[in-house]
């Protein structure tokens, strides 16, 4: 059984506070967050960042369908919102299994920390 949190979040084993879910992606929100909506996009099968995505069709679903249909339905679409992908240590990833940070509901500085 994988010891990966979010294999566990994405196969039920432990408990999110899940906003989106179809047969490859689960949506959830993160328990810390870091404006009004934080949630994460996360695909159900384990990749561990998004160098290793090699699914296209996964990739095309999560951001032209997923993201926009999460961003409307939280209310962030016309407003604006951050999408985040850290990888690697350098890149700030804690959890190895992909997943795209999807952040609105204030506005947002750059250059990020
Ligand atoms: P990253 O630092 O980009 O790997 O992001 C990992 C994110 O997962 C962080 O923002 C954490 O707050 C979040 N996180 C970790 N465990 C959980 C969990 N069980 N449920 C929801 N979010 C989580």
């Amino acid at each position: 059984m994988s010891e990966c949190i979010f294999c566990k979040i994405a196969n039920k084993e432990i408990n999110s506070n899940l906003v989106y879910e179809d047969e490859s992606v689960v949506a959830f929100r993160d328990l810390n967050p870091q404006a009004p909506q934080h949630i994460l996009i996360v695909p159900k099968k384990h990749v561990a960042n998004i160098t290793e995505l090699d699914d296209k069709n996964l990739a095309a679903h999560i951001f032209t369908e997923v993201v926009p249909k999460i961003a409307a339905e939280v209310g962030v679409d016309k407003s604006g919102f951050r999408l985040v992908i850290n990888t690697g240590e350098e890149g700030g990833q804690t959890v190895n299994h992909l997943h795209v940070h999807l952040i609105g509901g204030r506005k947002m500085t750059w250059p990020p920390g």
